[in-house]
């Protein structure tokens, strides 16, 4: 299969060195883009509200800090890296109005963009340089002298500023690894699909399912723990190194006959179905539009599943588990 890569040498960071780039926000992303950007020597201003929490840690941190408006005022590039669900106010407050004409405006997830929460004005140059990973890790294995993969895209088609998206990625350690062509849609559609059908959504609700059939039955839920969810690390490092197939030659013939035979049976057309649904809802906006308006009546329903899920079973049996094994401590 064909695609291209693009590594240390098709990227060149003189174009990131020759702006002054303003990180807007300081979170998980922020904090990894901005330090790994001024490792590389790139001229970087971090901008944050004047109440934020996260001045004096930036500031700690060996970065220059300014409030939103200045940043964005005194930057040719503009990094946007605070959550998704406050990005389009951030922008039209305290971005847009101070948007030079002709700088480059730059995310790290599509949705806003794609979503049309905001819309880069005609002669700002936008593009997405999306880490495949958490912030934690774009830091951690830049430190390393590695990267993380990164998705890389240009709103309009424009080469120029391709070079200067790929000029980033460079800055943040994404060449070290491999950085992959997408459009915007592709990216903000694929990854909503990803983290709800199997990353997180499907994946916690396969772990549960399985972790209370065990319990109600009778067997002991540190049995139950183990089996649905303590394991699950081990084969999923097997899938990550080598693929589905090398993970089943490390298995058990049994365990590879019960994969095949059983699992189609509890993922079945039914599931497939649901997930073409799911995938509507996101291509149409719907689900963009429920999480939005979520948080406009002040996430209610957010913060009820974090209470509920803090209660389930699994995880005081999880807790008690990593204390004793010694397992996650941090
Ligand atoms: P975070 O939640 O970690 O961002 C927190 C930062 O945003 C803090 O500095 C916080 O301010 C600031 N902030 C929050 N609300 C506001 C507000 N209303 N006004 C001004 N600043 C605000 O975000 P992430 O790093 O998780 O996400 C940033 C972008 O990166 C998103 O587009 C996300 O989709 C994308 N992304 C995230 C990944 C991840 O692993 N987290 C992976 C790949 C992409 P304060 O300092 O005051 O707390
Ligand atoms: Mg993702």
């Amino acid at each position: 299969m064909e695609f291209k890569v693009y590594y240390e040498q098709d990227a060149d960071l003189r174009w990131i060195r020759e702006r002054k780039v303003g990180i807007i926000g300081y979170g998980s992303q922020g904090h990894a883009h901005a330090l790994n950007l001024q490792n590389n020597e790139v001229d970087v201003l971090v901008g944050l509200a004047p109440t934020s929490r996260s001045r004096a840690k930036a500031e700690a941190a060996g970065l220059r800090v300014a409030d939103l408006k200045d940043t964005v005022a005194s930057c040719d590039v503009v990094m946007m890296l605070v959550p998704d669900e406050v990005m389009a106010d951030v922008y039209h407050e305290s971005v847009a109005p101070y948007l030079k004409s002709g700088s480059y405006l730059a995310f790290a997830h599509g949705f806003n963009v794609h979503f049309g929460k905001i819309v880069p004005p005609a002669g700002v140059k936008t593009f997405l340089v999306a880490p495949k990973s958490p912030g934690r890790m774009v830091r951690r294995q830049f430190e390393a002298g590695k990267g993380v993969p990164c998705l890389v895209a240009t709103l309009e088609d424009d080469p120029a500023t391709f070079a200067m998206a790929l000029s980033y990625a460079k800055a943040i350690g994404g060449t070290r690894c491999g950085v992959f062509r997408t459009s915007f849609r592709e990216e903000t559609e694929s990854d909503l699909f990803g983290e709800q059908a199997v990353l997180c959504g499907g994946l916690t609700s396969l772990v549960k399912a399985g972790f209370d059939t065990l319990v109600e039955q009778g067997y002991s839920p540190v049995m139950a723990y183990f089996e649905c969810v303590h394991e699950l690390k081990l084969i999923v490092d097997l899938i990550y190194e080598g693929g589905l197939n090398s993970m089943r030659r490390m298995i058990s013939n049994t365990a590879e006959y019960g994969d095949y035979t059983v699992g189609p049976r509890v993922v079945d057309a039914g599931v497939r179905d649901r997930m073409r649904e799911v995938l509507t809802q996101i291509q149409s906006g719907a689900f963009a539009e429920t999480w939005l308006r979520e948080n406009q009546e002040g996430g209610r329903k957010l913060a009820q599943f974090r209470r509920d899920e803090a209660t389930h079973p699994m995880e005081a049996v999880g807790a008690a588990l990593r204390e004793r094994m010694g397992v996650g401590a941090r």
